[in-house]
């Protein structure tokens, strides 16, 4: 394997030291610390003899002469990041570019991804690359304080787009983000599909009252309106699941939220998850149900509305084999297929190219928090996955 794991872990560390904060980083796309990465990483592309480009929306690309694979993610964190998140994948590919430049191989060019943490939304960078959003769309973004994008990249952004099609696929490595490899002591996943996800709105209004002199038998309650819906939602789930499939009440709000006031209305959110198109469209309809008959027993108005649906991606099969046999080439039953429950940059590439991704444990699961860790060896075999599907 003509990659060095030695040298790839001081990257990753010397990455870790931008914008360091404890274990963990704070580099939030176009804050200081996010730029001074992405000069960092541009002055080691240019050291590995790649050409770097900036995009206008400050994708930081290490071109290759000819066409061939774009390795990568992205180099920016959340406002209390992991020091892996984003950097693992693209310091693998930092270093499998290096390799080839050395040693000779296919053309490997590599990508920072920006505002993968959503300073802007989520997933910025690609989104726009790949055409799902326009520039000018983009542009017109504001951060939590008002900033606009317009305003942000002015600090760091070059004029021309990557033609997508000096490449032939794109492969993202990343931490996993969940217990599941951790759990299982395995080494590595080979992502098949990133889960779609869906979230409506259910408003369920009854009326406000009096908390004592009320009858029970003459109430209309939302709040157990709501509890009824609930808790008859996680039976239904039962026959509706897949092995992947997850479902979130997140958000409610009572009104008017008092101890003594028998509540008018009450207004949450669902959300479900899945790599499966009709399942998340018969989980959808099944909400929907759900939400009629609840209303109707309890004599509630109700209002739902579709908030978002995110169809799911399914990953290039070819690459994906290829992932396959080198996983089982450098960690022989100790790796699996999984769908990613998390959003990537890969979900938008996979629009121009063929596209895949792998996974290497993340401890106990965790992940946006100053806490994410992986081990060194589980580092360095999903280095080696990688460059062993890039290089043979
Ligand atoms: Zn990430």
């Amino acid at each position: 394997m003509p990659v060095n794991p030695q040298r790839f872990l001081a990257d990753l560390h010397a990455l870790r030291s931008i914008g360091a904060d404890g274990p963990g980083v704070v580099r939030p796309a176009f804050t200081e610390a996010d730029i001074e990465a992405r000069k960092w990483l541009i002055a080691q592309i240019e050291e590995i003899g790649l050409t770097p480009h900036i995009d206008p929306l400050g994708d930081v690309f290490g071109l290759a002469d000819g066409r061939g694979l774009l390795l990568g993610s992205h180099t920016d964190s959340q406002p209390e990041g992991g020091w892996l998140d984003g950097a693992f994948g693209t310091i693998a590919a930092l270093e499998v570019a290096r390799a080839v430049m050395e040693d000779g191989g296919p053309p490997v060019s590599i990508v920072s991804f920006q505002d993968e943490e959503g300073r802007f939304g989520g997933l910025t960078g690609s989104t726009v690359w790949s055409g799902a959003v326009s520039l000018e769309d983009a542009d017109t973004r504001v951060d939590s304080t008002g900033v606009t994008l317009a305003d942000a990249r002015r600090a760091f952004s070059g004029d021309t787009w990557v033609d997508p099609d000096r490449f032939t696929g794109f492969i993202e490595p990343h931490i996993e983000q969940g217990p599941v490899l951790d759990t299982a002591g395995e080494a590595v996943a080979i992502v098949d599909a990133i889960v779609g996800a869906r979230e409506i709105t259910i408003a369920f209004s009854g009326q406000q009252n009096h908390a004592g002199t009320t009858p029970m038998p003459l109430r209309r309650d939302a709040v157990q309106g709501f509890v009824a819906f609930a808790t008859a939602l996680n039976e239904r789930m039962e026959t509706l699941r897949g092995d992947r499939t997850v479902w979130t009440i997140g958000e409610v709000s009572v009104t008017p939220n008092a101890s003594s006031i028998v509540p008018g209305s009450a207004t949450f959110s669902v959300q479900w998850r899945d790599p499966d198109d009709d399942r998340l469209a018969a989980i959808e309809e099944a909400v929907q149900e759900l939400a009629k008959e609840t209303a109707t027993a309890r004599d509630l108005d109700l209002e739902t509305s579709r908030y978002w649906a995110l169809p799911p991606t399914q990953m290039d099969p070819e690459l994906v084999a290829r992932l396959d046999a080198a996983a089982e080439d450098v960690a022989p039953g100790q790796w699996r297929r999984l769908p990613s429950g998390a959003l990537h940059d890969a979900m938008n590439v996979a629009r121009l190219m063929p596209a895949a991704m792998l996974f290497v444990p993340s401890i106990n699961g965790i992940s946006h928090d100053f806490a994410e860790d992986t081990a060194e060896e589980h580092l360095v075999a999903g280095l080696n996955v990688l460059a062993k599907a890039v290089l043979g």
